[in-house]
């Protein structure tokens, strides 16, 4: 069929005159193959969103620095001196240079995408007659989907069917008020806001559920209208970038101050000018911090790829120097601590208690069979046949789709006479008032031969609330208080086994109102769901404590099933009582009392989603910085407000997805402690190539200056630093930061994370890896002179080798503090061989290379000195093993991974 596409003004129009618009059926959806055709008449479902860097310009841009342009000048300088060697020379290190920034911020950008492929947005739509999830971005006009609680609307629409629906338009219209949508046509003259009939890409479902027309999609939504005319927020700089920033300014000044020493005291010596502007230039570039910021992208990339290896998918970049200073977790219990799996264990009717288990759809019993409750039994089939929505089958796994607890429901009904799905036929749903964490109930209405029939399932504490009748085998009683407290006695005692309560009621009336029903209902027994503990996570949660964090749970669930799991898992201790409920949490602003004592508890129960929100307030004013999961549209609000906010891949809406900085793709915990452990070993990466190459450059300048106090003549020239900075020092920096870290970064409490890369403590270290290499160069240097008696030029080129061996050994001083010398993440690293086999490689070179060794002075020199300078190389890797030994401490104190 032929759709004149777009079309306007469809809030005029009833969704009758809709479906037939757009050549769909409210109940079939379109087929698969008209949808293909769809797809490719009217594009995918995206908008173009900012353009991605070309390859020639990235490349462009690595020639675009303040150190090239000076390499550039001192090329232009070899070539008006008529040295072209040397001009050559500093245009191979410029290209060399270039390419490996290139190869790495491609690397980076590679990692970027594929992290953003994950993190695909799935709809529910109906084709060919079948409920099925497929990409947003393969919608099209006339597609049929259902929206529910927490999706996101992934293209513009015309509702067809809803109950309460309820979206949050504020991205699109500014209004922060939920509007409830209706399916009434409505004037031509009707703002954006106001079309209350249809829903908008981009917008959110609060509340309710609903069925929609996709009448736009891609670039002729209303927000891919208002996009293409805005360019998208420039990409925010994070906290790490500011500190590296920072860093580099600081490294800046410091060069700066030592080419002007350098510069003074050769005047002084009444140099060669030349050569003192030439050393000068190459001393500058030596302590010019160039490889820092993509060094540090690049570790940041690969780092949250690993992280996105072990499940949890990072959506905001300082999220992960955020998780690495994480002190406190505040966790969900149901499929995060627990396996979500979950299966019907106790049925408890108000006159008998039954083990049960359900097989095959066969409901059996521990004890025989239902004795005077037979009646309650057939009930409550029912009420879970009616009162569920997980009936939606994939097509490809033949599943069913939903709740857990829900799709538990559909197989108890199945195991009645007649099945859910011949139940759903028999009493037509007229109406809904979906679960949601504030009132911990679901109710739905349908017609019944009687009239109307009411099913309702929630929290016992909140159902029983409602409750004014019980239904005891065939009689229906008076539900008095005496039954209601042995109903409440009788669910702490369920709960207290760790099994997660539902209870049960329905009301079966000729004639009731459809807004409001939710009175005078008949209880009928609750149902233990066994939702056993992951068992792969208790190792997990003593890794944390043992890190330093604490972990509290927060659930919607009763306070005995909370903390019979939180015992299992070992996230409080055997003899632990203490649970605050949310009904007891005060209202307004805490007191200091209250404070404490939400400070001192690991385990909350019955808590609302606005009160989540408190506890993490309470925290956070406590100085900690808090991790917070979440998965219902409501926890979006609390989600913003944590440090990071990690939102469940499986179980999650949407819009916890959208608002998380974190998704965890298998909703469990144990991602959680992993991700923390890749959160400290990327920042500790990006620590351990600061120090490695600050202290480097610092040698460099060290040994310029007191060579050229010392002997002079032996001084390193201006390429042989050149070819140290560009060349040698950035494989062994880049190593380090793809690390894999150590287990023993998570025995030390969590880092401070306002305080810089490097601290006090740091720089001082620095300094002594930086003297310990100038040491090193100068006793090779004077042995060579006094008993070799080497001439000036063979002493450079052992100050050279010697620099550029101690430098190669240099990292493995960067191993974790704890690790033992030969056995640690460095020497374990595959990286950091690969990069000492390449160094190597390119320093043999330059010693067999004729065109190299001219460019960059190196004659031929014994085998006695060669011997020395290798000597002499080790001596700072040695000695730094000895203040390793004894400073282990204060260092692990200060927090710093190296040495
Ligand atoms: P949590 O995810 O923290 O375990 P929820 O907010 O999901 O807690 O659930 C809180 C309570 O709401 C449960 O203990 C149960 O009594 C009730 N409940 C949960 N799911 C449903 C549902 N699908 N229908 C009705 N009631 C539910
Ligand atoms: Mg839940």
């Amino acid at each position: 069929m032929k759709i004149n596409y777009p079309i306007g003004d469809i809030h005029t129009f009833s969704d009758e005159e809709t479906i037939r618009l757009f050549g769909t059926d409210a109940a079939n959806g379109i087929s698969q193959s008209e949808a293909k055709a769809r797809l490719n008449q009217f594009g995918p479902n995206t908008y173009q969103a900012k353009k991605e860097k070309s390859i020639w310009i990235m490349l462009y841009q690595q020639f675009k620095s303040p150190v090239v342009y000076l390499l550039f000048v001192g090329v232009a300088a070899g070539i008006y001196f008529k040295d072209y060697i040397e001009a050559i020379a500093i245009l191979i290190v410029i290209l060399v240079n270039a390419l490996i920034g290139f190869l790495m911020e491609f690397q980076a950008r590679n990692s970027m995408n594929a992290l953003k492929e994950m993190d695909i947005i799935l709809s529910k739509v109906i084709r060919d007659n079948q409920p099925q999830e497929i990409p947003s971005e393969q919608l099209v006009p006339g597609d049929i989907i259902l929206l529910e609680a927490g999706d996101i609307i992934p293209a513009d629409g015309r509702l067809a069917e809803l109950n309460q629906l309820q979206c949050d338009e504020s991205s699109l219209t500014g209004e922060s008020l939920p509007t409830l949508k209706s399916t009434q046509k409505l004037p031509k003259e009707t703002a954006l806001g106001d079309q209350h009939n249809m829903v908008f890409k981009g917008s959110s479902v609060m509340n309710g559920n609903g069925k929609v027309i996709i009448t736009a999609t891609g670039k002729h939504t209303q927000l891919g209208i208002i996009t293409s005319l805005v360019e998208r927020a420039a990409d925010i700089e994070t906290p790490l970038d500011k500190k590296i920033r920072a860093l580099s300014k600081r490294l800046i000044w410091l060069t700066l101050v030592m080419t002007l020493i350098f510069v003074v005291t050769g005047i002084i010596q009444g140099k060669d000018w030349l050569q003192i502007i030439k050393t000068s230039i190459a001393l500058a570039i030596a302590a010019f911090p160039e490889g820092l910021p993509i060094v540090s992208t690049v570790a940041l990339a690969y780092g949250m790829l690993q992280m996105a290896k072990r499940n949890a998918i990072v959506k905001k970049l300082s999220a992960v120097e955020t998780l690495g200073g994480t002190t406190v977790i505040l966790t969900d219990k149901t499929g995060t601590l627990t396996e979500n799996k979950i299966f019907v264990d106790t049925i408890s009717f108000p006159e008998e208690q039954l083990k049960a288990s359900i097989k095959d759809d066969k409901l059996t019993f521990e004890s025989g069979s239902v004795g005077k409750s037979a009646e309650n039994l057939e009930k409550l089939k029912l009420v879970s046949a009616l009162c569920n929505n997980a009936s939606i089958k994939s097509l490809s796994t033949k599943k069913v789709l939903g709740d857990p607890i829900e799709i538990a429901l559909v197989h108890l009904a199945n195991s009645s006479g007649s099945s859910q799905q011949q139940l759903k036929e028999q009493y037509e749903r007229i109406g809904e008032m979906p679960f949601n964490s504030n009132t911990k109930m679901m109710a739905t209405l349908h017609n019944s031969q009687k009239g109307k029939f009411v099913a309702v399932k929630g929290s016992v504490e909140q159902l029983v609330e409602k409750c004014t009748r019980i239904q005891l085998g065939s009689v229906i009683k008076e539900l008095n208080e005496s039954n209601r407290k042995s109903i409440l006695t009788e669910s702490e005692k369920i709960s207290s086994e760790g099994l997660r309560v539902i209870a049960f009621a329905y009301r079966e009336e000729t004639e009731l109102d459809s807004d409001n029903y939710l009175f005078d209902l008949i209880y009928l027994g609750m149902i233990g769901f066994l939702d056993p503990p992951r068992l792969d996570i208790k190792d997990a949660i003593a890794s944390c404590r043992k890190a330093g964090i604490k972990i509290v749970m927060i659930t919607g669930d009763h306070p005995l099933t909370a903390l019979n799991i939180a015992k299992k898992v070992g996230l409080v201790d055997e003899q632990e009582q203490q649970v605050v409920v949310g009904k007891d949490l005060p209202a307004g602003e805490p007191t200091p009392g209250w404070r404490d004592k939400i400070l001192s508890t690991a385990v909350f129960a019955r808590v609302t989603p606005k009160q989540k929100l408190e506890i993490a307030d309470v925290y956070q004013q406590a100085g900690n910085i808090v991790a917070m999961t979440g998965d219902g549209v409501n926890d979006a609000p609390a989600l913003k407000k944590a440090d990071v906010g990690i939102a469940m891949g499986l179980r999650g809406t949407a819009v916890a997805k959208e608002t998380a900085s974190i998704v965890l793709k298998d909703d469990s915990f144990g991602s959680i402690a992993e991700a923390v452990f890749h959160g400290r070993v990327i920042f500790q990466n990006i620590q351990k190539f600061v120090v490695y190459l600050v202290s480097c450059n610092l040698s460099e300048i060290f040994i310029v200056l007191m060579l050229g106090f010392l002997a002079p003549a032996s001084v390193l020239l201006p390429l042989q630093i050149l070819f140290l900075n560009m060349v040698t020092d950035v494989f062994p920096a880049l190593a380090l930061g793809l690390g894999k870290g150590d287990k023993s970064i998570m025995e030390i409490p969590p880092r401070n994370i306002k305080e810089d890369i490097i601290s006090k403590k740091g720089w001082i270290i620095i300094c002594f890896y930086s003297l310990s290499m100038t040491l090193a160069v100068l006793l090779a240097v004077i042995f060579c002179r006094e008993q070799i008696s080497s001439d000036s030029e063979v002493l450079n080129n052992v100050a050279f080798f010697t620099i550029a061996f101690a430098q190669l050994f240099h990292v493995f001083n960067m191993a974790s503090p704890q690790s033992p010398l030969l056995n640690n993440d460095v020497t374990k690293s595959k990286f950091i061989w690969l990069a000492l086999l390449i160094c190597t490689a390119l320093l043999a070179l330059v010693y067999v290379i004729p065109s190299l060794k001219v460019a960059l002075h190196i004659t031929s020199i014994t085998s006695a000195t060669w011997l020395v300078s290798i000597v002499a190389s080790l001596i700072p890797l040695m000695l730094a093993q000895i203040f390793r030994v004894i400073w282990k401490n204060t260092l692990l104190k200060a927090g710093l991974p190296a040495i």
